[in-house]
């Protein structure tokens, strides 16, 4: 057993480090309303439906044409979209590794861009997509052609197999009809990924069936966004009403679109845990240093207990959980991931509310100050809040864990060491 990450990781982490100093820095410097006290402020459009800002979108875009020109930014891709086909650990580590080094241009929270891009959907494209389909790979991958995700509906989220949003035949062509909810970044997409129950019952999972429905297409309607706890907000609310379509907006088969879900969602947990450790790290080394210098009754912070023992059980479970994530992202590298669903589930849930607790006590520990948007401490809370709900809750997690642990749903047994 090694429990060093191999040669080529690290030297990857420090390559990283550098680009940021040399390229993204100087960048950030430059813009700084966008990241420090003012930063939602400067990035919200608050009389368009709180929609990001244009000219903050064109620094994203901007950080990630650097990052593209530099070879990094499609480092986890297939080698088939110019990507270097990083392992599931290499990503796990990159992605802890960037949110540990705190807030900024290089890995930034809204719409979490990063200078090594996290882009779930492009994958199954290359997979199972047409050649006309495949054309959105490229668009995703530079901002041009963007492709939103439509799973949620106001009446279904965690149970999605019961969604409402149905596709009919009409001769060779296909209606579709429904409500979509928090559909984020559709507002600056090309395409929108929907999915319709086309056969089958409520509570089925097959016969739901992925269309890629372009966002232009008459009956394609965006409601408005839903204003959120962390600004910008871009989740909108979709109407789809008489949107028609041909057979060749199928993404993969007809009545099998939730295989194409899954493999989104499974993609992004690991590293949306990756994230959340590394964030967490930041907060337990940051509240560490201030209270080392901070300086109450006579005395640096750091010597009271009552300020020691929760960052103590803080940092033991970030080291148990951050080592947790990188062995279950190895074991992703050696086997079908799907087999191991119950492991990045623990990986996703744990390291959500570990990083929720971190940016909490790190503002305790910051008193007043950890309450400012001077510090990210509470930026880092609102935006993982969101992991709690969003790639599946907490609870649906658990619920794929207790699965395997309790063998119902198909599984015979926990993938972990208990199998
Ligand atoms: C900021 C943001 C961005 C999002 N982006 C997208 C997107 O781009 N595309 C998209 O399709 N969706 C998106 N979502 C939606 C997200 O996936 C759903 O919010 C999530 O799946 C939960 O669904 P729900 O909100 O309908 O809650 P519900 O499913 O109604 O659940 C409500 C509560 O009940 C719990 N619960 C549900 N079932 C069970 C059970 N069996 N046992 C125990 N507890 C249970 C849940 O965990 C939750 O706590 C986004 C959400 C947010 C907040």
């Amino acid at each position: 057993m090694d429990f060093h990450l191999p040669a080529e990781i690290t030297a990857k982490l420090a390559e990283l480090d550098a680009f940021i100093d040399a390229e993204i820095k100087p960048l950030e410097r430059d813009n700084m309303q966008y990241f420090d006290h003012r930063r939602e402020h400067a990035r919200t459009d608050w009389d368009n439906d709180g929609r990001p800002r244009d000219s903050w979108r064109a620094l994203i875009t901007e950080m990630e044409r650097r990052a593209d020109r530099a070879g990094h930014l499609r480092y986890g891709l297939p080698v088939s979209c110019g990507g270097s086909a990083g392992s599931n650990l290499a990503v796990a580590a990159i992605r802890e590794h960037l949110a540990a080094k705190g807030l900024g241009l290089h890995n930034d929270l809204q719409d979490e861009s990063s200078i090594v891009g996290n882009f779930p959907i492009v994958p199954v494209l290359e997979a199972y997509g047409t050649p006309e389909q495949k054309k959105y790979i490229e668009g995703i991958i530079t901002g041009d052609m963007h492709l939103a995700f439509a799973l949620t509906e106001p009446g279904h989220g965690s149970d999605a197999t019961w969604l409402d949003t149905t596709a009919r035949r009409d001769g060779d062509h296909w209606v579709i009809n429904g409500m979509k909810r928090w559909n984020s970044q559709v507002g600056r997409a090309h395409g929108n990924l929907v999915f319709a129950r086309t056969s089958g019952k409520p509570g089925d999972a097959n016969g739901i069936t992925a269309f890629i429905v372009p966002t232009a297409a008459p009956g394609h309607n965006i409601l408005y966004n839903h204003w959120t706890f962390n600004m910008p907000s871009d989740h909108a609310e979709v109407e789809l009403k008489d949107v028609r379509l041909p057979d060749g907006a199928i993404l993969y088969k007809e009545g099998q679109g939730l295989m194409v879900a899954q493999r989104f969602v499974h993609e992004n947990r690991i590293r949306q845990a990756a994230a959340s450790a590394g964030a967490a790290r930041y907060c337990i080394t940051e509240a560490a240093k201030y209270a080392r210098s901070r300086i109450a009754f006579g005395e640096p912070l750091s010597k009271m207990q009552a300020i020691q023992f929760p960052l103590v059980e803080l940092y033991a479970e970030c080291e148990m959980v951050r080592n947790f994530i990188f062995k279950t992202a190895w074991q992703m590298d050696r086997q079908d991931a799907l087999e191991i669903s119950d492991m990045v589930s623990i990986c996703n849930f744990r390291a959500n509310r570990l990083c929720c607790e971190a940016a909490d006590r790190a503002m305790q520990t910051h008193g007043g100050m950890g309450y400012s948007r001077a510090l990210p401490f509470e930026h880092i809370y609102r935006h993982h809040r969101r992991y709690r709900i969003t790639e599946g809750s907490e609870e649906v997690q658990m619920r794929r864990v207790a699965q395997y642990l309790f063998g119902f749903g198909g599984k015979k047994a926990p993938s972990g060491t208990h199998a």
